[in-house]
């Protein structure tokens, strides 16, 4: 969320590096030896401890070892891809965390990942329920704007509106809309199809600020300067979105293009808001500092309290009042350079 980080650029910087080294060698739980024949075994057998599981009745290739077709699961269960392996990955880490506890031992990743408690099948119900919020949160400031720009605010004698950066706007709120969409996926089921769409609806996000970002603060309003200001930024994120999905889903690289995009238009932001005398600017810097103070969340990533709420999942709460902030600024903005153009006619 692009124009939510921080104003301590450098030292935000440094933490990312710091983030990014941690991030790399995350996964000390399963590359224990007992998690690891844990699997094995439940993989041969089925079950982890008095627990057993359905789908490991099933060869790999879906057909059923024994029993007849329709003991498989229903396609509505199935979507979800809950498999052998990733059941019995679960119950050995459940396990093997607990045994952890009772020693006084402090939670460690696996595959990457927190261990956190599933509900309904949902690997992180907090940071869905928290997406799902940033979703209607967005949706709330696409519409206040929408309704402000066409319903109360004068319109020009063809029907567009007086504000330039309409068209901009939308597209942003669009691409927001789709990213938290994609993200409450991502974290209800964690796959390689719903974390390509998240990383890359997110990627596309951020580069789409950044351009936005450019444009507003240069207070670029003829088509030809636009085209020349995003021509290459379009290319670059479109390049780096193929580049993942088709060649190679290179974390390491996606963190240090992400974190340069953002904090570009972050400085963008916060040069923009020391120069500027816009009446809201006070909503910049809220956002700009806030979304600093959130991003370090992103960084000292620490283990779910409870098996529920980690890092992660804060950092989506906070990404809430920001965005509700931020559209409130985009509408001050629209009404501002509206009454400013009215002014000139008359
Ligand atoms: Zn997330």
């Amino acid at each position: 969320m692009a124009h939510l980080m921080s104003v301590r650029r450098s030292v935000v910087l440094l933490l990312a590096l710091a983030g990014l080294v941690g991030f790399l060698d995350a996964s000390a739980g399963d590359a224990d030896h007992l998690y690891k024949s844990c699997v094995e075994k439940c993989e041969q057998s089925g079950c982890v401890g008095d627990q057993c599981f359905q789908h490991c009745k099933f060869s790999s290739d879906g057909k059923p070892v024994d029993g007849p077709w329709y003991m498989q699961e229903p396609l509505y269960l199935r979507w979800k891809q809950w498999d052998c392996r990733s059941d019995c990955r679960y119950h050995c880490m459940l396990a093997r965390e607990e045994e952890r506890m009772t020693l006084g031992g402090k939670p460690v990743k696996y595959h990457g990942k927190w261990p956190f408690l599933r509900v309904n099948g949902i690997q992180e119900p907090v940071s869905v329920a928290l997406s799902a919020l940033n979703l209607a949160v967005q949706f709330h400031g696409w519409l206040s704007f929408f309704i402000l720009l066409y319903y109360k605010l004068p319109l020009r004698p063809d029907k567009k509106t007086y504000y330039e950066y309409t068209g901009l706007w939308h597209t942003y709120g669009i691409l927001s809309m789709n990213s938290w969409f994609w993200s409450a996926v991502f974290h209800s089921r964690d796959v390689e199809w719903t974390e390509r769409l998240d990383y890359s609806s997110a990627v596309a996000l951020l580069g789409f600020s950044l351009i936005l970002a450019l444009l507003r603060a240069l207070n670029v309003r003829d088509e030809a300067s636009r085209v020349m200001f995003s021509a290459p930024l379009i290319a670059f994120v479109t390049t780096h979105i193929l580049y993942l999905n088709f060649y190679q889903f290179d974390y390491g690289w996606n963190m240090k293009v992400c974190v340069v995009m953002g904090i570009a238009q972050l400085l963008i932001w916060a040069i923009w808001a020391g120069v500027t005398r816009h009446p809201s600017r006070w909503k910049l810097w809220v956002v700009v500092v806030g979304g600093g103070l959130a991003m370090l969340l992103e960084i000292y990533d620490f283990p779910p309290y409870m098996g529920f709420v980690d890092a992660h999942a804060l950092w989506h709460a906070t990404t809430i009042p920001l965005s509700y902030l931020w559209w409130s600024f985009i509408r001050d903005d629209a009404e501002l350079r509206t009454t400013t153009l009215l002014k000139k006619v008359k």
